[in-house]
């Protein structure tokens, strides 16, 4: 089969490898039908995941159709479709019993190397998928792969931050106002799911324009440009001087942080998906005098259900962030349009 491998540092090649095989009773093997590139794949890309492996499958956004199913998965066959999971859990573990997915204690990321799990990964015509039976979705019928391809990874991931991250965490409510930093994939997911929640007004901000307008788009009251505006400024006069009830931060970066924590209202919660290179600092005097909630972590993969049937009830739709489709064998340039963000790239497919 074809699958997209890394060889090292700024070097990934599409080649002929062996197909994936059932490995335990409880794998499947899923025919990819649609990847996607995801943010992190580029960390992969640069040689920035630790322990990354030569010769390792990347990729980790699919939906696909069953091709094999081990005899102890329940609930799926051959020929199925079915969106896949960014990353694996077992279902039985401590921390799954906890509703703490992403630490599961035999989990595994797809195609991130052995330091999370080694398991090869979806940019790929085949890929071995493990506790199959807890974490393959089926897709109803009648929608496209394109509508639920980004139910596995950085919408569950979107709409946690906004839901409320850890297990039991407020999330946004009725009538909040609710700022998010970043309209890049997560942060846009974040704007389309921020409505499900009926909120007063939906404030998003970046620093390109695209982004700002494909933010209106999903459903942004108000888009602020950061390398322009003054976000402080702004929300206090949209919010009556109240500030923020509900911020997410997809940027990772201390500045928006700092934002963040600044335009939280009393009582208010700051939910941070935004990865960061390196530890920062939090203005603890600030949160004190507002009793502001902060809360950071990985998006909830036990959510994937509730989101396929959002997006099958009209409720979410992110199709607007599918700017590029491009075959496998398309997948250099994919990665060079992706990262240079030529013409508007926001997600690309890439389709066998
Ligand atoms: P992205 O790089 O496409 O988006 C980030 C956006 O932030 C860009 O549009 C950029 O223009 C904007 N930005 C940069 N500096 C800014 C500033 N000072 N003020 C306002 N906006 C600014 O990335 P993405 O794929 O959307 O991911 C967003 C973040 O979420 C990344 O840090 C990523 O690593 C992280 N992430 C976290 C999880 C999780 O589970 N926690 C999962 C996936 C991605
Ligand atoms: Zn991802
Ligand atoms: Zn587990």
């Amino acid at each position: 089969m074809r699958a997209i491998v890394y060889h090292g540092p700024k070097d990934i090649r599409l080649e002929d490898v062996p197909e994936p095989v059932l490995q335990t009773p409880e794998d499947a093997i899923v025919r990819v039908t649609a990847a996607s590139i995801c943010g992190s794949d580029l960390h992969v890309l640069h040689g920035l995941m630790p322990q990354m492996n030569e010769g390792a499958i990347i990729g980790h956004e699919f939906v696909g159709v069953v091709e094999a199913v081990g005899g102890a998965v329940n609930g799926f066959k051959p020929g199925e479709r079915v969106v896949g999971p960014a990353a694996i859990w077992c279902g039985t573990c401590r921390a799954c019993r906890a509703g703490l997915l992403s630490a599961c204690e035999n989990g595994a990321i797809f195609g991130n190397g052995p330091l999370f799990g080694g398991l090869d990964g979806a940019q790929a015509d085949y890929v071995r998928v493990p506790y199959a039976g807890v974490t393959l979705h089926h897709i109803p019928d009648g929608l496209s792969d394109e509508r639920v391809l980004f139910a596995g990874d950085i919408l569950p991931t979107a709409y946690s931050a906004v839901a409320g991250l850890a297990p039991g965490s407020r999330g946004a409510r009725p009538g909040d106002t609710v700022v998010i930093f970043g309209a890049g994939p997560v942060g846009l997911c974040a704007v389309a799911s921020a409505r499900v929640f009926d909120p007063a007004r939906v404030i998003v901000v970046d620093m390109e324009e695209y982004r700002l307008q494909m933010a209106s788009r999903l459903g942004a009251d108000l888009v602020v440009d950061a390398s322009k505006e003054d976000v402080r400024k702004l929300v206090k006069e949209a919010t009556d001087g109240w500030g923020a009830d509900y911020v997410v931060e997809a940027v990772g970066k201390q500045e928006t942080l700092n934002n963040a924590v600044a335009i939280s209202a009393p009582g208010g919660v700051v939910s941070v998906v935004g990865v960061f290179q390196q530890p920062v600092s939090i203005n603890a005097p600030r949160m004190l005098s507002k009793n502001t909630t902060i809360t950071i972590g990985l998006g909830d993969l036990g959510r994937i259900q509730e989101l396929i049937d959002l997006i099958a009830a009209g409720r979410l739709d992110l199709t607007p962030l599918i700017t590029h489709r491009l075959p496998f064998a398309d997948v250099i340039t994919a990665y060079d349009i992706f990262e240079k963000r030529t013409d508007g790239a926001i997600k690309i497919v890439l389709t066998p």
